[in-house]
């Protein structure tokens, strides 16, 4: 069975597609610059990859050129558009409602229209690259995933502000958690590997933008990200958790509304903010090593607060079993890794440097001390497949 996953933003259309016999995506690519000018990648294990420049005005433009693409004669792994069995699309928010992935239906859309307010970036996009995968593949099932359904089981107490409770009733204010699709795939491999279901993990996914999340018995039960994405550790552009009088303060010493104190936190701040340099961690940490003390400073902040948010779940969890690293950071930079790790041994969080140092990049590794309490893992996240074995699971 084919099914085709789709992450559709404001100007882009990503895309990967699956065969769920072998569980292996089988093309994936992204139409880029929708609107503007169109730029199409594809690529195919064994094939040479493809780039081209394609005019898609809209999603559906973009559909038609992946679908295209996909059933052509030398480029394409399919023979028709009816070999792929579903659609599965990723979306960032599925508000309190959508607790779990779903067929998408009417009403569900008509919900995810009526809370486009609460993730005004990605909603509209999303639905618009739903309508047009509708549009033009009518009759199979298309699936919505939703980024923040792994944190449908949390508490009130973890996801209640303590703020006017009026807030919550009037305008949905509370914490909604993301990146739910990968924590729920690195958590599941990390209790596959443990050979424990119950198992109490935490699960760090540190990219460009980064959150930390507690698992129990294979439910979410606390994370770091909140309202929006903007909660929890430094991001790359993003502060992550501060005192949100700043805002405020910042509105009032330089007179700016705000959508500006906004822009400052979510595009100004982070490990662009402190260090001046970039906010990508490579070029930080190549500062850093040159001698640039804010960069040292932007990383020493950022594993600061790793710490303090792992330290804190592990005393809501009474425990951990496994510490997982994932995402361009997680999986990659090895010495954050190391830097997180160190002094925690009180915890059980012992890592082995050695092979911290060594493991190979792309591949899960268990990166702990022989005989730690708890587990290290790097898991490679691949949250297009979790949305693939959604839509499967939905579509049977
Ligand atoms: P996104 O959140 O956009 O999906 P990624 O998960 O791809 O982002 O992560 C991007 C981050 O990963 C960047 O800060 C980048 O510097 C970092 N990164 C990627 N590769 C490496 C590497 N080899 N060493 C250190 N950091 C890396």
């Amino acid at each position: 069975m084919k099914i085709l996953v789709v992450n559709a933003g404001s100007s882009s259309l990503k895309y990967q597609l699956f065969d769920m016999d072998t569980n292996a995506a089988i093309a994936k690519g992204n139409c880029e610059r929708i609107g503007i000018d169109g730029v199409v990648t594809h690529k195919c294990p064994g094939k040479p990859d493809y780039k081209t420049e394609a005019a898609f005005p809209d999603h559906r433009a973009a559909i038609e050129c992946v679908l295209k693409l996909l059933t052509d004669k030398e480029l394409g792994v399919i023979g028709s558009v009816d070999e792929i069995s579903a659609v599965g699309h990723r979306f960032a928010h599925g508000g309190e409602k959508l607790r779990a992935s779903a067929a998408l239906g009417a009403d569900e859309i008509k919900y995810l229209e009526s809370i486009v307010g609460l993730n005004p970036l990605h909603g509209p996009p999303a639905i618009s690259g739903f309508k047009a995968c509708k549009e033009v593949m009518p009759n199979i099932n298309h699936v919505g995933v939703f980024d923040t359904s792994y944190y449908s089981d949390m508490e009130e107490k973890a996801y209640i502000y303590p703020i006017p409770y009026e807030l919550y009733e009037d305008y949905r204010i509370r914490r909604y958690g993301f990146h739910g699709t990968s924590h729920r795939y690195v958590a599941a491999k990390a209790a596959e590997l443990l050979g424990n279901k119950n198992a109490k993990i935490v699960t760090c996914h540190l990219g460009n933008g980064s959150s930390i999340t507690a698992t129990v018995n294979g439910k979410a039960i606390d994370t770091s990200m909140g309202f929006t994405p903007q909660d929890g550790v430094p991001m790359g552009t993003r502060s992550g958790a501060i005192d949100p009088t700043v805002v405020t303060y910042i509105q009032k010493v330089k007179n700016v509304g705000a959508e500006e104190a906004d822009a400052i936190l979510n595009k100004k701040s982070g490990l662009l903010g402190v260090s001046g340099v970039s906010s990508d961690c490579r070029d930080v940490s190549e500062a850093a090593e040159n001698g640039n003390a804010r960069a040292k400073l932007a990383l020493d902040i950022l594993v600061h607060n790793i710490k303090k948010i792992i330290g804190s779940y592990v005393a809501e969890m009474n425990g951990v079993d496994a510490l997982v690293f994932t995402a361009g950071i997680g999986e990659n930079d090895r010495e954050l890794r190391a830097a997180v790790c160190k002094d925690m041994s009180w915890l059980g969080i012992e890592m082995d440097e050695n092979v911290n140092a060594t493991c190979p990049r792309g591949e899960i590794a268990d990166v702990s001390a022989k005989g730690a309490k708890v587990k290290t893992y790097v898991i490679p996240t691949n949250e297009e497949y979790m949305i693939a074995l959604d839509t499967l699971n939905l579509t049977k």
